[in-house]
């Protein structure tokens, strides 16, 4: 029996009691308030309270508060005992109630343990036998996770990796231009090429919470395969050349030879036609042949703007026919490229050609020149047919024309392939913005010329038209 407070913790203190009974008022403390502390620090522990006499809400107060049983006077031993044995009983059920629920929850956690211990394992298993390399990166790009693979393809050896900042253990210019456009979302599409002339297609996929994934595919066996191709491509197309500017030539001359008549004048008429598109496409597959390997090195200072006029006079006819509206707008500060005239002349034309190509009569075009984060921004914008969402991608790859385009536009496929191709050798980017119904905006992005005075010496060597050594920043090149 104690009489205080400071006696009844410490005797708690010393051995957790079977059973209390509290007083409704206990060394000058409510006597529920005393129940409620030692509740808190015992939840299974039998309190019985003894009220000086049984009142109205008592027992149903003694309850809420979490009490097992209620006595008030006068006592009888009957009463007592029962009470007692109540509450004991209770908080036995509670107690073992507990301690199964306790096992129970345990057994569960620890099943889940064991399981997700074995997916982990099962996943590290797949991720560093995978045939692609793989690393994992947080958002501060510091290496998580990297399987054997990408250790042998940047020959990293047994390294330790994990934990270190990618760039500081990976140095490839590919990868770290990669690692630049991560702000954009997910990558599918970028090569990393080594000087082996082992090349890869890097993707890079964020996620959520950690930071992001790169994994990279072999495809040097694809390049050799679309080099050959394009080898045997470039092969025919000169070959035909020849034999096209003969027929061409003669069927000139047939006209020459005598009057025709007005069937054979109709024939001849779209035989020039038919010849002419596959003359149209033998020089876009010589072009685009010299393009890809990489022949192309001509740079000079280059104002697009004075580009564009050349090639809305070629269109001018075109634009009449169809009473397009033309507008332009170029920007004041507009910075030149260092680049082919002759290359960036294509790109004009293919991007303002299929602009008011596609645009129905009466149409707009609007081209527009600016500088945005030190960069030449192109942007051609129409209100043709547009192009859907899934072959947007599509329309920059060899001979794919969309399937919403209207019937009977002539064309070869190869414009925007062109296109590409001349953003990419000038080391820029092109994409398009459309929606069906709407129009299409054709934007490229391309760096000016540096300010470095090794760009000065390689415009007055090219200028010359001859063959020279250039130097840009300490590294030779031959144009
Ligand atoms: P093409 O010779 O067929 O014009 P391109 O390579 O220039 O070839 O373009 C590929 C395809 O992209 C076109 O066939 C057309 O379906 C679509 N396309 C290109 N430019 C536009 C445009 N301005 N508006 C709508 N569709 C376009």
């Amino acid at each position: 029996m104690v009489k205080d407070r400071p006696g009844l913790d410490k005797s708690v203190q010393e051995a957790i009691p079977s059973l209390v009974v509290v007083g409704e008022t206990f060394a000058d403390q409510d006597g529920f308030v005393v129940a409620n502390d030692m509740l808190e620090r015992f939840p299974t522990l039998p309190i019985i309270l003894y009220a000086r006499q049984d009142m109205t809400g008592h027992a149903k107060s003694a309850l809420k508060a979490g009490m097992t049983g209620y006595l008030y006077p006068p006592l009888k031993m009957e009463d007592i005992v029962n009470e007692v044995q109540r509450s004991l009983t209770r908080a036995r059920k509670l107690g073992d109630w507990l301690r199964r629920e306790v096992k129970r929850t345990t057994a569960s956690l620890e099943e889940k343990a064991k399981i997700s211990e074995a997916e982990r394992v099962k996943l590290e298993a797949i991720i560093s036998n995978i045939q692609d390399g793989v690393v994992v990166l947080d958002d501060q790009h510091n290496i998580l996770l990297a399987n054997r693979m990408i250790r042998d393809i940047f020959s990293l050896g047994d390294n330790p990796l994990l934990g270190r900042a990618l760039e500081d253990v990976i140095t490839n210019a590919d990868l770290s231009a990669l690692m630049a456009r991560t702000r954009e979302g997910a990558l599918k599409y970028h090569e990393v090429n080594f000087d082996d002339g082992r090349v890869y297609n890097a993707q890079y996929t964020p996620i959520p919470k950690i930071g992001g994934a790169i994994t990279m595919q072999d495809i040097s066996y694809l390049k050799e395969l679309d080099r050959l191709k394009n080898d045997f491509i470039h092969t025919i197309s000169h070959d035909l050349r020849s034999p096209l500017t003969a027929v061409f030539g003669y069927m000139e001359l047939v006209e020459r030879t005598g009057p025709l008549n007005e069937n054979q004048l109709e024939f001849m008429r779209r035989l020039q036609g038919s010849v002419q598109h596959m003359t149209n496409l033998v020089n876009d597959l010589l072009d685009l042949g010299r393009l890809e390997a990489g022949f192309d090195t001509r740079r000079e200072l280059v104002q697009p703007e004075n580009v564009l006029k050349y090639t809305l006079d070629v269109f001018d006819a075109q634009i009449k026919k169809k009473k397009i509206k033309i507008e332009s707008n170029i920007a004041g500060d507009l910075k030149p490229l260092r680049a082919n005239p002759i290359r960036i002349r294509q790109m004009l034309d293919n991007l303002v050609g299929n602009a008011i190509k596609y645009t129905p009569e009466g149409g707009r075009v609007r081209v527009e020149m600016s500088m945005q984060e030190n960069q030449i921004v192109i942007r051609v914008e129409d209100t043709g047919p547009g192009i859907p969402p899934e072959e947007q991608n599509r329309i920059f790859e060899k001979f794919y024309r969309a399937s919403n385009r209207p019937q009977g536009v002539e064309g070869t496929g190869l414009g925007l392939a062109i296109v590409k191709s001349v953003a990419d050798s000038h080391q820029g980017r092109v994409w398009v913005e459309s929606k069906v119904g709407e129009g299409s905006a054709f934007v490229v992005f391309a760096p000016p010329r540096s300010s470095r005075a090794a760009d000065q010496a390689m415009i007055i060597f090219v200028e010359r038209d001859a063959p020279a050594l250039c130097f840009f920043g300490g590294a030779a090149t031959c144009d």
